[in-house]
């Protein structure tokens, strides 16, 4: 075979692959059907009838609840927003602790700051890279109120598991399902496992608005308590006949109507786009799994994975080179994908840096300048490097991920995918020897 590209030979491939793009027709004529009625959006922040919002926002929450198999479904501008309103809504404050994995969004573990409460960072599973249950239930105090797990990379957490310590303690377990939306456990969806959950519609997810979310619970007080956070809820409480009062400063996290019409048509085409993605993903890890030192992401008995990313643990003892040489080789073997082709090759070297490695965390400035809510905060709290060593070894040097599962990518794509990595393998010597 011919030299790696990052030596000098010829790549793999120089054509751009496909982008990933689900808007069609039928957005396009949601889009102009609420253009046209000339109503944008409907809320009023006061305990009117329109407190809801309106037509599109309340059919999109009517037709979610109705796929995801919940009592209730609130539309939101963000996931970032969501997750916000639903740790609000659980009555977290000043003094109260939310454990959470540190290989996920920042606003996962920063919603807990909003509300004056302190994140807790517990270290994820090995294989599965979701929060470990036995990691978590080390970090139980009697200022636990809840856990915010994550469905990382498109795989459901561990719900046996965390459920078992949110029971045994009395805790929330909030479900940032804002990658893995359509993925299932025991046959329920992902964001309907815990005690409330939040999917985005952000244009980097699975199906989009733009910007967008939507956060789910069958708890009634939950859903009403969401439902105020979103929409000015010191305005409304007094009108509204609400007794309990924390947490009710409200804000604007309301959804457009534009934006709730593209969300209509957006889920009718989920399941379809993650059948393809987990074909992709099938094939790839097929082909990618026969190369020796290469793990495909492990899918968690009784679930299905809906492939945001696809993460394999990389050995460097056996391949024989580490994890950074070895990528930027495959990386030179392969193009951009049209729409993101800033980004280069949809290859990266693990996630995100563990949050708490932030200069939020590690310098403790969170509101204002004080040193708000970690100064003065009644238990200890552990920032420091080395906090999560799983979460730090797979992010610093076994956890490489790919989205070229992504729909859109033929049989021929994915093949020039799987050459570019058989090349590197079989060419390893040229990596070792220092040449040029
Ligand atoms: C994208 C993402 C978010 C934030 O979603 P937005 O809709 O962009 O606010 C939160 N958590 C995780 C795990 C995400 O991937």
């Amino acid at each position: 075979m011919s030299r790696l590209a990052i030596k000098g030979g010829t790549p793999v491939r120089t054509e751009l692959f496909p982008g990933y793009n689900t808007i069609g027709v039928e957005e396009e004529q949601a889009a102009l059907r609420v253009l046209r009625s000339g109503v944008l959006s409907k809320y009023l922040g006061c305990w009117d009838g329109d407190f809801y919002g309106g037509r599109e926002v309340r059919a999109l929450e009517e037709e979610w609840a109705r796929y995801f198999g919940v009592t209730h479904a609130m539309a939101v501008n963000s996931a970032t927003s969501g997750l916000y309103a639903a740790v609000g809504a659980c009555g977290l404050g000043p003094g109260d602790e939310m454990v959470v994995t540190p290989y996920t969004m920042s606003a996962s573990a920063t919603a807990a700051l909003v509300y004056g409460a302190v994140p807790v960072f517990a270290d994820i599973e090995p294989d599965c890279f979701c929060l470990d249950p036995a990691a978590v239930a080390a970090c139980i105090t009697e200022r636990t109120k809840a856990i915010m797990v994550v469905d990382i990379f498109g795989l459901p957490y561990d719900a046996e598991g965390i459920a078992a310590v949110a029971e045994k303690h009395g805790l929330f377990v909030i479900e940032d399902c804002a990658q893995a939306p359509g993925a299932t456990h025991h046959g329920r969806y992902a964001g309907t496992l815990g005690h409330i959950g939040v999917y985005s519609l952000n244009y980097h997810k699975h199906i989009h608005t733009g910007e967008g979310g939507v956060v789910v619970t069958d708890d009634p007080e939950l859903a009403e308590r969401v439902q105020l956070i979103r929409n000015h809820a010191e305005a409304v409480v007094g009108d509204k006949g609400v007794e309990r009062l924390d947490n009710m400063i409200g804000f604007n996290f309301r959804m457009p109507e534009i934006e709730a019409a593209l969300a209509r048509e957006q889920l009718g085409k989920l399941g379809g786009l993650i059948a393809e993605r987990q074909a992709n993903a099938a094939y790839l890890s097929d082909q990618l799994g026969k190369l020796e030192g290469i793990t495909p992401p492990k899918v968690r008995e009784k679930s299905t994975h809906a492939y945001y990313a696809m993460s394999f643990r990389f050995d460097a003892e056996v391949v024989g080179v580490d994890r950074h040489t070895y990528i930027d080789a495959v990386r030179a073997e392969l193009p951009a994908s049209r729409l993101r082709e800033a980004e280069g090759p949809l290859v990266a070297e693990g996630y995100v840096k563990p949050l708490y490695l932030q200069p939020l965390y590690q310098q403790r400035i969170a509101i204002g300048r004080g040193g708000f809510p970690f100064a003065g905060h009644p238990g200890a709290l552990d920032y420091s490097a080395g906090l999560c060593p799983v979460t730090e070894r797979l992010h610093y040097s076994e956890l490489f991920s790919t989205e070229l599962m992504r729909p859109g990518m033929t049989r021929q794509d994915l093949d020039d995918v799987v050459e570019a990595f058989v090349k590197v393998h079989s060419n390893l010597d040229e990596l070792r020897d220092g040449r040029p």
